[in-house]
């Protein structure tokens, strides 16, 4: 683990990337998820859930942007 700056991770199998702050996320039955276009996105917290929610395009565009 010494390179985490590669654009795309090697994600581990049922692990996703929270699109608002750029965490690992993993499926479970506690995770947080909300479906665009079709695809399933998983966030860390509600808080990243409904930032997401409000303007999606906004980050698939810009990409994960940090904790406000
Ligand atoms: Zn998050």
């Amino acid at each position: 683990m010494h390179d985490q700056h590669s654009s795309k991770q090697d994600l581990a199998p049922g692990e996703h990337i929270d699109p608002v702050c750029g965490m690992t996320v993993e499926e479970g039955p506690d995770a947080i998820t909300y479906e665009y276009n079709a695809t399933k996105y998983y966030f860390c917290a509600p808080g990243c859930r409904r930032a997401f929610e409000k303007d999606p395009e906004k980050w698939l565009r810009d990409g994960p942007q940090g904790h406000m």
